[in-house]
């Protein structure tokens, strides 16, 4: 058997891998977290490529926007870390990995004043601080942001920083496969989206940062890039996913016209003041509200808009926050159940409504959903209410990370971002992504660079291996007959909308589990015909296989957490199960397919647990 070792491919593969190129790390993915990621790695000197599948500066970050949680108090004097820390804890029913949400909590302040300092510009008070706005399941005002634009300023400035630093940065380039050598990283298989020309990159060190699994649902926040790459790389290479389980539904995505049902309408909304109506006019939140956590919300009316004008005003007050602030789990499913029971609006949605505030302030704090609103559905929002309901919108379970390094289980491959798990356990608060891909995404950085300085040379690359993966992404083309790969994704996205959402029972799950077979066998025959220019049909007939590996591990892992905690809700199982709050659903590759098994969290010392005692027998 040949391999790849170090001569270039150049001229001698009639496949068509023409491309090679060498780095000590290759981060897969620019968004915050590959980007953070790349920078820290170059800093340490090493050569480091960055490959994505959309241009530079278009990644899925680009959309953020409500804003970056860290606990620097420029509103909230009392917040801390300390706070920080067991707001994440408590909003992940205590799933979270302790170090991870710790680690977060403390140099999330860091990551923001060192955006700061590399020229990004978040809002400020008339007196030169940072403005802060309340999340829901944050204790305080705690989220920087940049009008509803936070996402877009970070990747501006990440990105300048990055192109300063000399990476190397592949666009358009999609990752098919990565090598393993003596059971360690050893290179990556990709082709350019342009061409359809293959590309070898053989490197020491690969950091996965390639976000999220949305499109695996029908109604979605996400962007067409969220196809759960990375977690379907690093489980072909042997590595563990867990909380794969837990699929975050935010509450407030548009929910009309029908081309845009799933887009976001950022929670900024409610932290501004929103509110939420169902088609009597009732302000149902307060119906839904967890009665462990009912003392954390105003009780009136009146008590929710004093704390909404000082939050306004920037100051301090005695009132609670309003019920539209409770976790975005529970809003869900609160607005899910509105609607089911026939309170929903013309549109199968709640109302929310911000036109009681001035409509200067809405545009100046909103003005992406003021635009969104009026381009797209003809809605005045500084006058009339949105339409909203649930939509698919973040994925809290991916490959497990040691987190102090963001190292894999597989020797020299590293995971950041929303790719990566641990860090939010049942269910993500609201900011902490932005967050959590500068703190980890600059520690996998790190961790990749100091592993590829301890490895002597590049691994060699089977060149059977290459071969064999190439002809399979090309099979496509070669079929005289096959399905259409849109037919299969659209099956697919049915599938987990009504079997996997955000209510699931052991039927559900089960036939979900027996669809996702014969979906199987249906995208392995997928034909497609054509050129391989710019052909997102033959894009998805490879994207195929990843989304249904992440909805089989999403839908296997269901069915073992037979209790509803976070963003996982057993209809069949309403409460917590104190044994399952003490494991992680995990799961591995093995020669009879995926097993999904139940491990140990690891234990969180005895000073931090000590903030919880009280707390953590209320929430089981
Ligand atoms: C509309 C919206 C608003 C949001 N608002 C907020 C907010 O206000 N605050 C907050 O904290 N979080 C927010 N989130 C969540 C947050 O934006 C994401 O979790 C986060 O941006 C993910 O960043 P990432 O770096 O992990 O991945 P991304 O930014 O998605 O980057 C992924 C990168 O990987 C590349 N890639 C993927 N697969 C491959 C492959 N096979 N080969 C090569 N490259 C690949 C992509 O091209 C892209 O460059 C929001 C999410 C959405 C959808």
């Amino acid at each position: 058997m040949g391999t790849v070792s170090g001569t270039p491919l150049d001229g001698r593969d009639p496949m068509g891998a023409r491309e090679v190129h060498d780095h000590d790390v290759l981060v897969i993915g620019a968004g915050g977290a590959g980007l953070r990621a790349a920078i820290e790695a170059s800093a340490e000197g090493v050569s480091v490529g960055l490959v994505c599948k959309s241009l530079l500066g278009k990644a899925h970050t680009v959309m953020a926007e409500g804003g970056i949680a860290a606990a620097l108090a420029h509103m909230d004097p009392q917040d801390g870390w300390e706070t920080h820390f067991k707001d994440t804890m408590k909003g992940g029913s205590f799933l979270n990995h302790w170090r991870m949400a710790q680690i977060h909590a403390q140099e999330a302040p860091d990551r923001v004043r060192e955006l700061e300092q590399w020229g990004a510009l978040f809002d400020r008070t008339t007196d030169g601080r940072i403005l802060q706005r309340a999340f829901g399941g944050h204790t305080w005002k705690r989220l920087a942001h940049v009008g509803d634009r936070t996402g877009l300023e970070m990747i501006r400035t990440l990105q300048d920083r990055g192109v300063h630093m000399g990476l190397d940065v592949y666009m358009e380039c999609t990752v098919i496969k990565l090598f393993l050598s003596g059971g360690a990283i050893a290179g990556a298989l990709a082709y350019r989206r342009d061409s359809g020309r293959f590309v070898l990159f053989r490197t020491k060190a690969v950091v996965l940062a390639t976000g999220g699994v949305g499109k695996a649902y029908k109604i979605t926040s996400n962007s067409w890039e969220y196809t759960g790459d990375g977690q379907a790389l690093a489980y072909d290479a042997g590595a563990e996913l867990i909380d794969m389980e837990f699929v975050q539904f935010h509450p407030t995505g548009m929910v009309w016209p029908p081309g845009v049902m799933g887009l976001l309408v950022t929670e900024g909304v409610r932290g501004e003041g929103g509110v939420l109506r169902n088609n009597a006019g009732e302000r149902f939140m307060w119906k839904y509200l967890p009665e462990a956590r009912r003392h954390e919300y105003a009780e009136t009316e009146e008590e929710a808009r004093r704390w909404v004008e000082a939050a306004l005003a920037g100051k301090p007050t005695d009132a609670r926050r309003p019920p539209e602030l409770s976790t975005r789990d529970n809003v869900s499913r609160a607005i899910y159940t509105e609607v089911k029971e026939g309170r929903g609006t013309p549109h199968g949605g709640a109302y929310l409504d911000i036109s009681h505030l001035p409509a200067e302030r809405v545009m100046r704090k909103l003005p992406s959903m003021y635009h969104q609103f009026l381009e797209l559905a003809d809605v005045d929002i500084t006058k009339q209410p949105m339409e909203v309901g649930p939509t698919t919108h973040y994925m809290m379970g991916g490959v497990r990370v040691d987190p102090d390094t963001g190292a894999a289980t597989v020797p020299g491959l590293f995971a950041a971002g929303e790719a990566a798990a641990g860090m939010h356990g049942a269910n993500r608060l609201g900011g902490n992504s932005l967050s959590d891909l500068v703190v980890f995404g600059r520690r996998a950085g790190a961790g990749a660079a100091e592993y590829s300085k301890k490895r002597a040379a590049l691994g060699p690359i089977s060149e059977a291996e290459m071969e064999a993966e190439i002809r399979a992404m090309l099979a496509p083309f070669e079929r005289q007959e096959g399905e259409n790969p849109y037919d299969v994704l659209r099956a697919l996205q049915d599938c987990m909308d009504r079997y996997v959402g955000i209510f699931r029972t052991r039927e559900d799950l089960e036939r979900a589990l027996v669809e996702l077979r014969s979906l199987r066998t249906r995208a392995a025959s997928v034909r497609v015909e054509g050129s391989r220019t710019y052909h997102p049909g033959w894009h998805l007939a490879h994207d195929l296989h990843n989304l249904l590996l992440v909805s089989e591990a999403i839908a296997r892992s269901a069915l073992l957490r037979t209790e509803s905690r976070g963003a996982h809700s057993r209809i069949d199982h309403p409460g917590m199960d104190p044994a399952l709050g003490r494991v992680n659903m995990c799961a591995v590759k093995t020669e009879d397919g995926m097993r999904v098994s139940p491990t140990p969290l690891a234990a969180m010392p005895a000073d931090l647990a000590a903030m919880f005692e009280p707390q953590k027998e209320k929430v089981g």
